[in-house]
């Protein structure tokens, strides 16, 4: 089959949802389209924009980084190191060695120095690893933006992401989130930065494409925590009426996006609910941001979600200690 683009080359890259089969210049081509369209759409990022890239050494975060540095934007990444053994390693390396093919260094933050690694934390406080690591994640991602003076920070959430979101969501009527669900998080005055996800219009197939084309080596195995994560039926779900019904994913999400729809409120208005007092995208607090009464960092609450969880490990570790010299 020939590129249906420059007509010339074979096609590498089938993509039934756009009735599109490209060679890999003419993807790269399309592919970069579709983040610039998607940030230009929702206006996500400005050209003078520092941008801290989330990179968790997997193929989403690291096209992203390629992308915006390819684009033009002032960006650094951020890896953090959740402590998860021998996966957190190879993750890293990934990280680095696509830095340093860019002429970067990553900035690392090892959760294990930071006395919170993600498994022996969930054991401690008998948590799901997942919701430890969203706190933990979200409140690095803001304070290694702040300190840096970031003026936003970006994430690797594709469409496949956001669309197995929207589903859980939606079965789930879980309004509020519903309500403030969307690729752009605005910052707010206390030291909330904005947050963008810049592939909400590319899906995981095309994100691998990508990478695989441009050579980008990322790791391939998921993270052992995410077996039970129940997005990943929401996901499965998804793709088997997308083979049925190709277009079906970008089709519900750019319904959702549409500013008539009565469900969503858009990103002024999550906003200004936060500073009114409902849940903010941690889901935490009310009230506008004040400075946490522990670390300082922006929070709804006395105290950030952060140093409430670093509390019940510490308190956990020191009641299993006291048992052990029993
Ligand atoms: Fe964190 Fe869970 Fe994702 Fe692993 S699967 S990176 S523990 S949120």
């Amino acid at each position: 089959m020939k590129c249906k683009r420059c007509r010339r080359a074979g096609a590498a890259v089938e993509l039934p949802s756009h009735h599109a089969a490209f060679c890999p210049d003419c993807f790269f081509v399309f592919f970069r389209r579709q983040v610039t369209e998607g940030i230009r759409k929702l206006r996500l990022l400005a050209p003078e924009d520092r941008v801290l890239v989330c990179v968790s050494g997997g193929k989403d975060s690291l096209v992203l980084w390629d992308v915006l540095i390819d684009e033009g934007y002032e960006t650094e990444g951020l890896y953090i190191d959740l402590g998860i053994d021998g996966y957190s390693d190879r993750s890293k390396e990934k990280v680095v060695a696509y830095a340093s093919s860019r002429g970067k260094t990553p900035i690392v933050v090892e959760l294990a120095k930071e006395g919170i690694p993600i498994p022996e934390a969930a054991r401690c406080v008998r948590m799901q690893e997942c919701s430890i690591c969203g706190t933990v994640k979200r409140y690095f991602f803001n304070r290694v933006a702040a300190e840096g003076k970031f003026t936003v920070v970006a994430t690797g959430h594709n469409l496949d992401d956001e669309t197995a979101r929207l589903l859980g969501n939606l079965l789930h009527w879980q309004r509020g989130h519903l309500a403030r669900q969307h690729p752009l998080l605005p910052g707010e005055e206390g030291g909330l930065v904005r947050k963008v996800k810049p592939l909400w219009r590319v899906s995981e197939v095309e994100t691998a494409a990508y990478g695989f084309l441009k050579g980008i080596d990322y790791v391939n195995e998921e993270c052992p925590m995410s077996e039970d994560a129940t997005s990943l039926v929401y996901k499965e779900a998804l793709s088997r009426i997308e083979d049925r019904m190709p277009g079906t994913r970008i089709v519900f999400y750019q319904g959702f996006l549409d500013p008539s729809n009565p469900l969503r409120k858009g990103p002024e208005a999550a906003a200004a609910d936060a500073a009114r007092g409902a849940e903010d995208d941690a889901g935490e607090g009310v009230g506008a941001p004040q400075a946490c009464a522990a670390c300082g960092a922006p929070t709804y609450t006395e105290t950030c979600s952060f140093c409430r969880l670093k509390e019940r490990v510490r308190n956990a570790r020191s009641l299993r200690a006291a048992r052990g010299s029993r």
